[in-house]
């Protein structure tokens, strides 16, 4: 019996009504002969509100205390929707991610997954119960509650996916959230942006990374590894969707698949330092330890003295600024400076492998808009500008135009044969 992860996000489980709707729609692939987990957000702005709530408290809360108290939004919507299926006659059990089995390490915020205990799942669906299991959060192997980072409901359920081998049972991933799938751009920013019937786990990652915030990058990424199919789609209509699987040769006919826009970066810069042999090692390996993504980097050489500048999120400055802090301590030289509302906006696509002009037709878009470039990022299959926060829907929109990534356009044909430029 093929075995199927249901992930609702927050926006799908807002109020009573749609959480007997998610019910149903768990019920109907109870009925279809499939294995059921569901993975749950918190009901609407529920995280949004215990953050405000905690912040009432403690203007700074402590890390651990503050995973306790987001964790509770979740197991709010487990338990809820396990007794909206009872009510359908469904056997459902509501579990946290700890009693799931979801093994993090110990960094409260961002913690990482370290391995799923499925067994009590599978006990689960060998009594041919459904398991409904509160996203976003597990337990270290000190017992603590920690939170994987917000978005991190996606996580939790392709993680799920892998442990439970769903692709072995002929079964997948469905994360059901309020768009209909997977956009050329976020559709609420560029309002032509078109729906992507599928794309590649690839250009998924990168776009998500890039601030694509439909599916949480670290999702896509355990997808990836364990030949998870993902299938992204709105959790009231019929449509198909997106499905999200390996890469094809037809996805190389397109340069760029999509654009993504990530706001809210920060720039910490240490300036006034001599360039010593493992000067990066020491900083870039405490902000890892930190589970600090670090988005762009840049370097350059002044004189007989050296900067070196990172972006990151805004949630994470605070913690970043601290171990450049330290860094900048035991140098025992140099200073900080530390630029915010900077934001980043991308372009996505397998085939920039084979095509040329990418750039160029980027940096042009972005020139006729008037957006200053503070840095740029290339890699294979990514090209990122790094602009002011005020510029970012219009950058989105411009360069999501210029690739002719929109209804009505036809530039995307151009894009295919023209390699001059
Ligand atoms: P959920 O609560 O279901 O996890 P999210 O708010 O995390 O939902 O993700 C869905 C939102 O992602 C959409 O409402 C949309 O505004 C945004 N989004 C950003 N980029 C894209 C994109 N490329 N395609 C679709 N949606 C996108
Ligand atoms: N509820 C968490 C958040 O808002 C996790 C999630 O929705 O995936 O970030
Ligand atoms: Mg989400």
């Amino acid at each position: 019996m093929p075995t199927v992860i249901q992930k609702f996000g927050g926006t799908s489980l807002g109020t009573p009504e749609k959480i007997a709707r998610a019910a149903r729609r768990v019920a109907d692939a109870r009925a279809s002969g499939f294995d059921v987990v569901v993975v749950v957000s918190a009901m609407g702005h529920t995280t949004d509100e215990l953050i405000a709530l905690a912040e009432g408290v403690s203007p700074v809360p402590d890390r651990r205390e503050l995973d306790m108290v987001m964790a509770t939004g979740e197991q709010v919507s487990a338990g809820l929707l396990a007794m909206a299926l009872r009510e359908l006659g469904v056997a459902a059990s509501s579990l946290t991610g700890g009693q799931a089995g979801l093994r993090t390490d110990g960094v409260h915020g961002r913690a990482r997954i370290t391995r799923i205990e499925s067994g009590r799942l599978e006990r689960l669906l060998s009594r041919a119960e459904v398991a409904v299991v509160a996203g976003f959060q597990g337990t270290s192997d000190d017992g603590e509650v920690t939170t994987l980072g917000r978005g991190g409901s996606d996580t939790t359920a392709v993680a799920i996916a892998a442990a439970l081998r769903v692709s072995d049972t002929g079964g997948w991933c469905e994360i059901f959230t309020d768009v209909d799938g997977v956009y050329t751009a976020d559709p609420r920013v560029v309002r032509s942006a078109v729906k992507l019937p599928r794309i590649s786990y690839e250009e998924m990652l990168e776009l998500a990374t890039l601030g694509a915030g439909v599916m949480h990058a670290r999702a896509v990424l355990f997808g990836e590894k364990y030949g998870v199919p993902i299938h992204v789609r709105h959790s009231q209509k019929p449509d198909q969707g997106t499905m999200i699987n390996r890469e094809s040769h037809a996805m190389e006919e397109l340069a760029v698949v999509g654009c993504a826009l990530k706001e809210d970066l920060g720039r910490v810069s240490l300036r006034g330092i001599r360039n010593a042999i493992g000067l990066q090692a020491g900083l870039f390996t405490a902000l890892a330890q930190a589970n600090i993504v670090v988005d762009d980097i840049m370097q350059t050489e002044q004189g007989s003295t050296t900067m070196l500048a990172f972006t990151v999120e805004h949630g994470d400055l605070a913690d970043a600024k601290g171990i450049v802090a330290k860094t900048l301590a035991e140098l025992g030289e140099g200073e900080m400076n530390v630029e915010v509302a900077l934001a980043k906006v991308s372009a996505v696509g397998v085939g920039m492998k084979v095509h040329a002009g990418v750039a160029s037709r980027m940096f042009r878009a972005l020139a006729e808009a008037s957006i200053a470039i503070h840095n740029i990022n290339t890699s294979e299959i990514k090209i990122s500008c790094i602009i002011d926060k005020a510029d970012g829907p219009k950058a989105l929109e411009a360069v999501h135009r210029a690739f002719g990534l929109g209804l009505g356009s036809n530039a995307t044909v151009a894009m295919q044969t023209d390699e001059s430029r």
